[in-house]
């Protein structure tokens, strides 16, 4: 079995979140410390966070994965854009560490915009050999992407070119989450998921693989464009989403729905998931 939950809302909360995971029948979650646009962090109420704690003890949830926002960017060209961004991943992560330790933190490794992958790659882990501790309880993610626009990691080649940069007393704080969207725009086709798994372990070692963000595509393989859809209403569809889910390989890991779909669809998402293992 896996761990399966959908990215919920900070709004109100961190307990709220726990609460709402529950009501949806989900034992994990995602979500942003901040909007998904950046901006201010979202203060933590310390006894809010305890109550989350205490759900995800009593309940068995799995890891939790927290996701940075869309526009951090630590390659962008713009030197006080990268200055934004790492005060972003600073802040997001003491927080974790602070509130909620020993969970994930997913990121998009970065746009490149118009410096090149090669140029923009060492910047990225530069900026993580600044930013991470070889003590931190949190394990930072980075995200398999789509390729749309000058976006860096659409391809596992990319994300290990990443990896091979940073220090090596942070490796074991280093992993990926697959984006199962976002790897299918890139070219790599579900239906053989034992072939992308078997290209995932020869290029970055399937220890490296994290969490699972399950989201059917608007758009065929290979399209670049990263247009998430609901569950079998896509180009992917119920059976390759099923295969990944269910693959032996990927048993115990958190899976997190990021479909475009308010609560009600959440939880029949979950259970339509569930029921792949009855
Ligand atoms: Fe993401
Ligand atoms: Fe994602
Ligand atoms: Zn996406």
């Amino acid at each position: 079995m896996i761990h399966i939950g959908a990215h919920v809302s900070v709004a109100k909360g961190w307990e709220a979140m726990g609460r709402t995971s529950l009501a949806l029948g989900g034992d994990t979650f995602a979500f942003f410390l901040r909007s998904p646009r950046g901006g201010a962090a979202k203060e933590v109420v310390p006894e809010d966070a305890a109550a989350l704690r205490a759900i995800l003890t009593e309940h068995g949830f799995g890891t939790i994965v927290a996701h940075s926002p869309y526009t951090m960017n630590l390659c962008a060209v713009k030197e006080y854009v990268v200055e934004h961004a790492e005060d972003v991943f600073r802040g997001d992560l003491q927080n974790l560490e602070d509130y909620l330790p020993g969970q994930y933190l997913n990121f998009h490794p970065g746009s490149h915009v118009g410096q090149g992958a090669e140029a923009a790659i060492p910047r990225i882990a530069d900026a993580l050999n600044r930013l991470m501790e070889p003590g931190q309880t949190t394990t930072i993610l980075l995200e398999t992407m789509a390729g749309k626009g000058s976006e860096v990691g659409r391809s596992f080649e990319e994300l290990r070119a990443i990896l091979d940069l940073v220090r090596p007393d942070l490796q074991d704080r280093l992993g990926i989450c697959l984006d199962t969207c976002h790897v299918w725009d890139a070219g790599y086709d579900l239906s053989d998921p034992d072939r992308v798994l078997d290209e995932f372990d020869r290029v970055l070692g399937l220890e490296r693989l994290k969490a699972i963000h399950l989201n059917d595509s608007k758009n065929p393989c290979g399209a670049a464009k990263d247009r998430h859809e609901k569950l079998g209403q896509g180009c992917i569809g119920t059976d390759r989403l099923k295969s990944v889910a269910t693959h032996p390989k990927l048993q115990g890991k958190p899976f997190v729905l990021e479909t475009p779909n308010e609560l009600s669809g959440y939880k029949a998402e979950i259970e339509t998931v569930k029921s792949w293992f009855c």
